[in-house]
């Protein structure tokens, strides 16, 4: 009591971006208490190819050599099975899709999952894991918006993991009790992670709230319900993803009528300390060792023995309150639960 030690925690879903923004915020996965960063490849351009992903991967080497980071390949009709073989092959550990309209200004879809089918069956052979984000653009036609777009992505998955049964899936910031329950439906090669913030908001903290705006947007209590739920059973194909995607101060704090907020919760500083405390609240404590390190190591193949583990160890404090932003004037990022308080803290890492 009073102590917790993770070994080796693991970040299975961060948002590291480019040039100074890359410079300020990589540093805090280890401020964080993380020493793996599973890195997301939409940058502009996007990381499509296996020279691009290495050329990143040695950017953040550049910027804070102490952390592992694995890199991903964004899903586009350019990536060939050639290049997942030569991706593989560089220890590229996964592909990302992003459904088009979510994320960029395309009319295309999910429908088009099957021109990918020759790269997906690649994929399975060489064993490299897909990260979907689940969701399916809105469509007012057919009552498509934020707070069921995720649940209409779930017979996707399904029809892929049927369709490749030995790909490794990943459905990435699972935020519904549906998605919880189609991901425990699915075999041993299809896991979920869970961001931090969407164990504490649900819709009334983001409606009208900026700061914790993010896609997918955080839905029901009950819906809240699930993912702590799942994380108390112990479920081992459910991990930590923080998904912790800063945006400078600017472009979350809008207050024009023509400019919305960009989405996005930033978490990376204080994730380990956060996740404590988060898990604390709902009685979950016990499984912070498996949640944020083991089962996901376990999943990704990323298992260490004890001579590799990088102890982290967390304290009970009273009250520790986050700070109001990092960086300085218009090249600052505000984190998430800025100026409340946290009952941990890192004290070795
Ligand atoms: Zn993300």
């Amino acid at each position: 009591m009073g102590e917790v030690i993770v070994p080796s925690p693991a970040d299975f879903h961060v948002h590291l971006r480019q040039g100074t923004l890359a410079k300020l915020v990589t540093p805090h996965v280890r401020k964080g208490g993380f020493t793996l960063a599973y890195v997301m490849p939409n940058l502009k351009p996007p990381i499509t190819t296996t020279a691009q992903a290495l050329a990143y991967k040695a950017e953040l080497e550049a910027i804070d050599p102490t952390v592992e980071y694995l890199m991903t390949l964004y899903l586009s009709p350019d990536l060939t099975p050639e290049e997942i073989v030569k991706a593989k092959n560089a220890g590229i550990a996964g592909v990302k899709s992003y459904p088009r309209g979510v994320t960029t200004n395309s009319d295309g879809g999910i429908e088009s999952y099957e021109m990918y089918y020759p790269v997906f069956e690649a994929m399975q052979r060489v064993d490299m894991v897909l990260n979907l984000h689940g969701e399916v653009p809105s469509d007012a036609a057919t009552n498509i918006h934020v707070l069921n777009a995720e649940p209409q992505f779930l017979p996707h998955l399904h029809s892929l993991h049927k369709a490749f049964p030995r790909l490794r899936i990943v459905l990435e910031h699972a935020t519904t009790r549906a998605a919880i329950d189609a991901v425990k439906e699915c075999g041993p090669n299809v896991a979920c992670t869970i961001t931090a913030h969407h164990l504490a908001l649900t819709v009334d903290d983001w409606a009208g709230q900026s700061f914790n705006f993010c896609k997918p947007v955080a839905k029901f209590p009950d819906d809240r319900a699930a993912l702590r739920q799942v994380i108390k059973e112990g479920h081992p194909r459910f991990f930590l993803g923080s998904d912790s995607a800063p945006h400078l101060l600017h472009s979350k704090s809008t207050s024009t009528p023509t400019q919305g907020c960009a989405a996005g919760i930033y978490t990376s500083p204080i994730l380990l300390p956060l996740v404590a405390h988060l898990l604390e609240s709902f009685d979950a404590l016990d499984k912070l060792q498996g949640f944020a390190s083991t089962f996901g190591r376990s999943f990704y193949h990323r298992d260490l023995n004890a001579e590799q583990t990088h102890k982290v160890v967390l304290q009970k404090i009273s009250a520790h309150v986050v700070e109001g932003k990092y960086g300085a004037g218009e090249e600052s990022v505000v984190p998430f639960w800025a100026g409340k308080e946290l009952g941990w803290k890192i004290v070795a890492s």
